[in-house]
């Protein structure tokens, strides 16, 4: 049986750039992709990505067919609607892209490098042993099996490899319920076009709770609308949105519905364990997402040429062992998953708050707009609490909100000082861990 150097599972945005990454290096590398090729790429999304993915990665910006709509930035819209935060900077703007354009560019990375693709194949089962990984996938109704040095988990939510080895490693298999975000959107054709080149983003505790709604340009005449709600609420959003969304948007009136369907995110902070002896993580397998937005697209391909690197320094070093893998891990946490760690605790706060809070809190601008930019990029908050604010919402009733303000700050400062912490050698985890759950369960109980 043929022996890979790496095989990649998925050929989501994080599998195709950790094989186009280890392929780029000569290694010879797999991709085993549940969906036939002509549909990678494809997923019910909000299609949104930033440009400075683009930029960190040295990718190409999209264009052409690939290109739905450009995004200058973000309104965030207060569930009263009186208050709009309008968060634009050159770091905010993005694209809308065509999902399964983007998705087969990505691909082509990973080919044209020289990485192979087994395509309309499930992996089934993976067992790690001393010297290899083996995998099995089931393609045509047969079982096959594949071996390799190293294995890197891009299967999405689903996380075959992460679900397969959860009890070796000592982790739960997937998220808890109540970090997890189940959507519904479509895209719609529409009369009129939102008159601007902003992405809509509204908080409505009522309608989307624990969640938001978003409404993005995807196109002429044509929109991507969708709403997320915290999955412990037991709620499903297919509903909310056919007896209330198509009402709040009058864009909505006579939409013509292009495509619909559903979704999970898990808005949290990153696995636990990103990397395992002769295993590694990536994209939403390894939950990477950003907890307050939503958005994977970006942190799924970091993640992804991350590790693929990674893997690379390990076949220089022909070491395959949990110690070698740990410099992904480091540098996920020091690019991206410690900002993830502070915003997974602000997202805490913000399922919390009543609609009530949620319309004082922006009216009274008790965080700027220029500082929710620099939030959602470094994972920590300025307040900016003033005298007359206090007054105001004492006057409101609503001190209990400045409060949780004021300590969901000091926690997220926390977290960031020990995510600074974050340990180098991966026999310090389990203890490194233990203090993170600390934080969580005082924080939580101080919520
Ligand atoms: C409704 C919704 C809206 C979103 N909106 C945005 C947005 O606007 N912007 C943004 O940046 N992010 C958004 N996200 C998140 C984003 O889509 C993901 O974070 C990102 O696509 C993750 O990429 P990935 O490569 O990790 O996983 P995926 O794109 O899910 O790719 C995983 C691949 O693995 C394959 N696979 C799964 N299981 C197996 C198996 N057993 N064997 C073989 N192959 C397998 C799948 O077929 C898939 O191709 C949204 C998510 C949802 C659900």
């Amino acid at each position: 049986m043929v022996k890979w150097d790496v095989i990649v599972v998925g050929a989501g945005a994080a599998g195709c750039l950790a094989a186009e990454c280890t392929a780029r290096k000569g290694l010879k590398t797999l991709i085993i992709e549940r969906k036939p090729m002509e549909r990678i790429g494809q997923k019910t999304c909000g299609d949104a990505v930033g440009i400075h993915h683009f930029k960190r990665l040295n990718l190409d910006t999209p264009k052409g067919e690939e290109l739905a709509d450009i995004m200058e930035g973000i309104m965030v819209h207060s569930p009263d609607d009186q208050t709009v935060f309008k968060i634009a900077s050159k770091e905010y703007s993005g694209f809308v892209v065509d999902r399964r354009e983007f998705g087969q560019r990505l691909l082509r990375y990973a080919l044209d490098r020289g990485a192979e693709l087994y395509d309309s194949s499930n992996v089934r089962d993976v067992v790690v042993t001393d010297d290899a990984v083996k995998l099995k996938y089931r393609r045509n109704g047969k079982l096959e099996e594949v071996t390799t040095s190293v294995v890197i988990d891009a299967s999405g939510m689903n996380g075959i490899v992460r679900k397969k080895l959860a009890s070796l490693i000592g982790v739960s298999p997937t998220a808890h319920i109540s970090d997890l975000e189940i959507c519904y959107r479509e895209i719609v054709k529409v009369k009129e076009p939102i008159p601007d080149k902003f992405g809509h983003i509204y908080l409505n505790q009522e309608l989307s709770p624990g969640g938001y709604i978003w409404i993005f340009n995807h196109g002429e005449n044509v929109i991507n609308v969708g709403l997320g709600i915290q999955m412990s609420k037991k709620i499903n959003p297919k509903e909310i949105y056919d007896k209330f969304i198509i009402k709040k948007f009058d864009i909505l009136k006579n939409r013509e519905v292009i495509h619909g369907g559903g979704g999970v995110v898990a808005v949290r902070r990153p696995f636990e364990y990103l990397a395992w002896n002769r295993v590694m993580f990536a994209g939403d397998a390894a939950y990477t997402v950003n907890p307050i937005h939503g958005g994977g697209i970006g942190s799924s391909m970091l993640s992804g040429r991350l590790s693929g690197e990674t893997a690379v320094e390990a076949f220089e070093k022909e070491d395959f062992s949990i110690n070698t893998l740990w410099s992904y891990p480091i540098k996920y946490m020091k690019e991206y998953g410690s900002k993830q760690v502070g915003l997974d605790i602000f997202r805490l706060f913000l399922q919390t708050c009543t609609n009530d809070e949620l319309n004082h809190g922006m009216r009274q601008k008790l965080i700027k707009e220029e500082d929710v930019l620099r939030a959602s990029l470094t994972g920590e908050v300025k307040l900016n609490i003033t005298d007359k604010a206090t007054r105001v919402l004492r006057g409101l009733g609503h001190l209990k909100l400045l409060l949780k303000l004021g300590r969901t700050a000091k926690y997220m400062k926390e977290a960031k000082k020990l995510c600074a912490n974050f340990p180098k050698d991966p026999s310090r985890l389990h203890s490194w861990l233990s203090e993170l759950n600390k934080l969580y369960v005082e924080y939580k109980s101080n919520l």
